[in-house]
This record gives structure tokens, C-alpha cells and sequence, in this order.
């Protein structure tokens, strides 16, 4: 989240990948250019240190890409089942399932939210190295009491702690701009995105950077991927239809000051995640 670095893209002599994300966003539609799975493969490209966007397609299962060209095949009721027999409440998936996402205007259309957008929170930064116990309730930055921001600054709809906890900062119902292609775009798509920090701490590499690069490896928990994916399902069913899942850092691709997140996300652990939980959530 915080750590501001100047993107570097590879895009450069491949067809594919040519131009950056913003420049294939079309202001017509208020969409990407291309399929959902086109899309995707665009927004989930993977990023290295400095935020270095790879240059090539990334490796997004075949399940998964069929999920999002489907109508969801899970009910609200069976979704609220789930969470009821989970004890999951409305302030751990940003709302009330029943009530509908965030949208734009369109030609003065309602045009739901497209996108969810998955970064890491690039803090605490530690000098040398992460404490041992990043991943238990001990550390104290998976105490969810310890995050708060000042009402109108959160940086995102949800956070989610290492140990898998998530809280509500702002309900999926509410249009919030967390990059910095939503406030440069030029038009108004507050309500398009939706915004989800995942916690990760950073360290500095040797030297004088002034920004903390380095992540943890890996990345993220399996406890963090799981929350996700609830909360990709809960914003999806919400909407009746399947998101596009997208990085922070492909999302600002070519923005001076762009950011570097996520840093090492298994996408593949993230999918799978879904498809599992849908199984379950199938059976409720
Ligand atoms: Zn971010």
C-alpha cells in the first residue's frame, strides 16, 4: 500500500502486453478492453520486487477461468447458510449480502462494480528482518483493534490479518477509490473497484532505499488466501456475477508513483481457494 516506487514495465516488444492497463481501459464502457478472461490474465500478471510487472500471461486455472465466464451457480440463501453455520458476521465480509455493491453512472445507467482489487498493505517496515511470528495472533498487527483510520481515510473496504481475520472498513455498498488510476482517470469511477488489503510486512534491502521492497516468502497465508476468496465469493454473489479479480500494481501500470502490490501472491492458491469454498458453500 504505502510504498510508493516507480513502476517499471516490460511491456515492450510483445504484442500482447503493449500497452499498459490504463491505456486499455475503455471510458465508453468503463471496462478493460477484452473478455473477463482477458481481462484477468491482463490484471493478474504477476509482479516482482520494485514492482516490476512480468511480462507474460499468468498461469490462471482452467476452472477458474470457466467460473468467470459463468453465471454463479451458488444462491444467496446457500451463501447465507454458509456463513451463518460459520459464524461469520456482515462487519468480517463488508455488508449485507442482500444489498447491492458499489456503482457508477453510465449514460445514466447503475453499472455495478467490475473489479476486485487485491493488495498488500507494504507495513510495518522492519530494518533487517520480519519478527518469527508474523503468522500467529501474538504478532500484534493481526489484532484487528490495532488497525484504524480516521473515518474518510481507510485505505480499502476490508483489511485481512495474517491469521485470516478481516473487519469492515467500508461496505462492498460504498464507492471507494484506493489507486492512483481511479483518481487520474479523468472520469468519475468511484464505485467500480473494490478494494481489499491484504497485511504483509515489508523489510528494507541493504543500502539507503527509502521504501521497504522486500516481502516475506511467501507472501501469504493460507488462513489470508481463504478470507479472500470468502470475500471475492460474498462481492461476487452480491452482484450476481463473478468479478474480475486484478492486482493493485497492473491497475496503475504506467502511473508515476504506482505502487508494487501484491508481492509474492500465489495466484493459483488463490483460485483454488474459490473453488473449494464454492464446493462447500454448494453443499450449505
Ligand atoms: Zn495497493
Amino acid at each position: 500500500m504505502k510504498t510508493l516506487i516507480l513502476l517499471i514495465c516490460l511491456a515492450t516488444g510483445f504484442e500482447t502486453f503493449a500497452q499498459t492497463s490504463s491505456e486499455l481501459f475503455d471510458k465508453t464502457k468503463m471496462e478493460y478492453k477484452g473478455s473477463k478472461i482477458e481481462q484477468a490474465k491482463r490484471l493478474l500478471r504477476n509482479v516482482k520486487m520494485w514492482g516490476v510487472i512480468e511480462n507474460k500471461e499468468p498461469n490462471i486455472d482452467l476452472a477458474f477461468q470457466n467460473l468467470l465466464n459463468s453465471a454463479p451457480e451458488i444462491s444467496k440463501e446457500q451463501l447465507k447458510n454458509y456463513l451463518q453455520r460459520a459464524s461469520i458476521t456482515n462487519n468480517e465480509i463488508c455488508g449485507n449480502i442482500d444489498l447491492p455493491v458499489s456503482h457508477i453512472l453510465v449514460n445514466g445507467n447503475n453499472v455495478y462494480a467490475k473489479y476486485f482489487v487485491i493488495h498488500d498493505m507494504s507495513t510495518p517496515a522492519y530494518e533487517n528482518n520480519f519478527p518469527e511470528n508474523i503468522n500467529s495472533s501474538t504478532w500484534s498487527k493481526n489484532n484487528l483493534t490495532s488497525w484504524n483510520w480516521p473515518k474518510g481515510s481507510e485505505p480499502s473496504h476490508s483489511i485481512v490479518t495474517r491469521t485470516g481475520k478481516s473487519k469492515t472498513l467500508n461496505d462492498f455498498g460504498l464507492g471507494w477509490r484506493a489507486t492512483k488510476f481511479e483518481k487520474k482517470i479523468g472520469v468519475s469511477c468511484r464505485g467500480l473497484f473494490l478494494h481489499i488489503e491484504l497485511l504483509q510486512p515489508r523489510i528494507y534491502p541493504p543500502g539507503n532505499a527509502v521504501s521497504a521492497p522486500v516481502a516475506p516468502t511467501p507472501g501469504f497465508t493460507d488462513a489470508q488466501y481463504q478470507r479472500l476468496a470468502l470475500l471475492y465469493i460474498c462481492a461476487s454473489i452480491r452482484k450476481g456475477e463473478w468479478l474480475v479479480p486484478a492486482f493493485h500494481v497492473n491497475i496503475d501500470e504506467g502511473l508515476k508513483d504506482g505502487h508494487d502490490d501484491p508481492q509474492n501472491f500465489e495466484l493459483d492458491k488463490f483460485t483454488s481457494e474459490v473453488l473449494r469454498l464454492i464446493a462447500l458453500i454448494k453443499t450449505s
